[in-house]
C-alpha cells in the first residue's frame, strides 16, 4: 500500500523503522523482527539504507519485497543519493520497482566518507526523481534542526523545500523532549507545510546509545532522562524499563496531542516494538 493511503486508512499511525541485519543470516534475521513486527499492524515498517555509514545498503530491497511479500505489510524503503550519481540512482530505482516497493523515504544521508556527488546535493535533489519513477515519496524531518543546521527558520525553509519537490509525508528525527516536536509543528505549519509529519522516538537502553545520538543528531536530553540515566546507569534491565516508559510516554503525550503519526525507532526488537504498541494504544 501507498503510505499516503495507509494515512487515510488509520486514526494516528503507528510505524516503525529497523534496519538490516548485518552478515550471512541478515535475511533470516529480518525475517524474525518482520514475524515480531507484522502482528502489531503497523501503518508501516521502513528499512534503513547504509544507515550511519555502516554501508549496509543490500538487503534493503531484499527486506522491503519480504515484508510485502511473505508478511503483507506496507514497507517503505530507505534510499540515500550521497555519493551517487543519476545513473547510479536509476538502477536503484529499478531494483525497487522490480522488489514491489511503492514508498520510499528520499535521503541525502551523511557526507562522511563519501565523494561529492555531481548531481545530488540535498535530499529534495533526490525527491523529483523519485516520483517520476511512481514511488511514494517521503522525507526526513528536524524537529530540532539538522546538526548542519541549527537555525530553526532555515531548517523549517529547507523542509518546505522538500515538499515543494515533491515529499508527500516527513518523518522525524528522534528527540526526546515533545515541546520541540510541538514547537517545530506549529513552526511547520505557519510556513504553509501540509504534508503529514510522523513524529519518530527512540527509546534509551543505555548511556552510551543516548550519548552516540546526541552527538549524532544533536537531541536536547531533558533533566528527567538525565536523572533517569545516572539513576540506572549500571543497572540494564531498571535501564531499559525505564527507557521504555519513558519512551511510552512521549509516544502518548504526542498521540493526545494529535499528531499525524508515531514512528518507532526499535532498532530490531519486535519486543520493545510490542511493549511501545501495548502502551500507546488506548491514546489512539
Ligand atoms: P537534506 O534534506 O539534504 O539536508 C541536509 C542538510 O542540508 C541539512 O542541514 C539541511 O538543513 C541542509 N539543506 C537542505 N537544503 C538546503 C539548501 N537549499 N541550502 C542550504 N542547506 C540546505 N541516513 C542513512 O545513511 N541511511 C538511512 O537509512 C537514514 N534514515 C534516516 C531516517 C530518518 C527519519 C532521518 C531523520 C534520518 C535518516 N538518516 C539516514 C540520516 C540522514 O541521512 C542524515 O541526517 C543526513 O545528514 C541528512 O539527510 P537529509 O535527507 O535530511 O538531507
Amino acid at each position: 500500500m501507498r503510505i499516503v493511503e495507509a494515512y487515510r486508512a488509520a486514526k494516528i499511525p503507528l510505524s516503525y523503522e529497523m534496519f538490516p541485519p548485518k552478515g550471512e543470516m541478515g535475511l533470516e534475521e529480518a525475517r524474525e523482527v518482520l514475524t515480531g513486527l507484522a502482528p502489531l499492524d503497523p501503518a508501516f515498517v521502513s528499512v534503513t539504507y547504509s544507515a550511519g555509514g555502516s554501508g549496509n545498503s543490500k538487503r534493503t530491497v531484499d527486506i522491503c519485497a519480504l515484508g510485502t511479500r511473505a508478511y503483507g505489510l506496507t514497507m517503505m524503503a530507505h534510499l540515500t543519493c550521497a555519493g551517487s550519481d543519476r545513473a547510479s540512482i536509476a538502477r536503484n530505482i529499478e531494483a525497487l520497482k522490480a522488489a514491489g516497493v511503492e514508498n520510499v523515504l528520499a535521503l541525502r544521508g551523511d557526507l562522511g566518507q563519501v565523494p561529492a556527488s555531481p548531481d545530488y546535493r540535498f535530499a529534495k535533489d533526490l525527491i523529483p526523481q523519485l516520483r517520476e519513477a511512481g514511488f511514494c515519496v517521503g522525507a526526513a524531518a528536524y524537529p530540532e534542526g539538522h546538526i548542519d543546521c541549527l537555525d530553526a527558520k532555515e531548517n523549517v525553509a529547507h523542509l518546505k523545500e522538500k515538499e515543494e519537490a515533491g515529499a508527500q509525508f516527513f518523518v522525524s528525527q528522534l528527540f526526546f523532549d515533545n515541546e520541540c516536536a510541538y514547537r517545530f509543528l506549529d513552526e511547520c505549519r505557519a510556513a504553509r507545510i501540509h504534508a503529514p509529519i510522523e513524529f519518530g522516538i527512540m527509546p534509551v537502553t543505555s548511556k552510551a546509545q543516548v550519548t552516540r545520538m546526541v552527538f549524532m543528531c544533536g537531541a536536547s536530553l531533558p533533566a528527567r532522562l538525565v536523572k533517569m540515566l545516572a539513576r540506572y546507569e549500571d543497572k540494564p534491565a531498571d535501564l531499559r524499563k525505564a527507557g521504555i516508559e519513558y519512551a511510552a510516554d512521549q509516544l502518548a503525550d504526542l498521540a493526545r496531542h494529535g499528531v499525524d503519526g508515531l514512528h518507532v525507532y526499535c532498532m530490531n526488537k519486535a519486543d520493545t516494538a510490542r511493549e511501545l504498541h501495548d502502551a500507546v494504544e488506548p491514546y489512539r
